[in-house]
């Protein structure tokens, strides 16, 4: 496995306009899709290496389904015919918008559009109860974890002696 150092975002230069976009989910990848590559280079980031259909996250969490049934690579969804078009798994964790440039953790990007479509989080209202004895259901780590304690509670209440 290879050090964050050792890595580079290796986006070649372009005289074109270059579009980066932070997120690969429902509006990024939408957005992307209809760039031309004509006009724009296209940069998509993205934490994850796939692309997931959060409705049916709960499927997930309820063992329906298996997680690969709702998430994609993103790197498959962008095929040949998207020739300037560029997926990298990284995290952005800075922007700066004067010197127009993004900072992911194995490196910093210049753009000419910036495109943030990283989704949101879960909000527990300022409920530190809930938040504390609560699952989150926003991501499939998520859907796993509410998964495994469904399974468990079930076989305990299986073998249970308190009747
Ligand atoms: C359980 C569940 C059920 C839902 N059911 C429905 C439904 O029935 N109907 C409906 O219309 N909507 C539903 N939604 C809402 C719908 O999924 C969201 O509105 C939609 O996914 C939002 O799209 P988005 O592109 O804004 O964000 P997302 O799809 O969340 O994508 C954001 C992306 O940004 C990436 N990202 C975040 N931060 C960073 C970072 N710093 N660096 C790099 N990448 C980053 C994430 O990895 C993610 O891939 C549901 C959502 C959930 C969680």
């Amino acid at each position: 496995m290879l050090d964050l150092q050792e890595l580079s975002l290796n986006i070649p230069d372009t005289v074109k306009k270059r579009v980066v976009i932070v997120g690969g989910g429902f509006g990024g990848v939408n957005l992307a899709k209809k760039l031309s590559d004509k006009y724009f280079q296209v940069v998509l980031f993205d934490r994850q290496n796939y692309h997931g259909f959060w409705p049916l996250l709960y499927q997930v969490a309820t063992a329906a389904l298996e997680p690969d049934a709702i998430a994609e690579p993103l790197r498959k969804m962008f095929d040949e015919e998207y020739k300037d078009f560029h997926f990298r798994p990284v995290r952005v964790t800075h922007i700066d918008p004067q010197a127009k440039t993004v900072t992911t953790l194995v490196g910093d990007l210049a753009y000419d559009y910036l495109i943030i479509a990283t989704g949101t989080k879960t909000n527990y209202f300022g409920n530190e109860q809930i938040k504390h004895f609560s699952f989150p259901l926003k991501r499939l780590p998520d859907a796993l974890n509410l998964r495994s304690q469904l399974l468990q509670s079930f076989e305990q209440a299986n073998m249970t002696i308190n009747e």
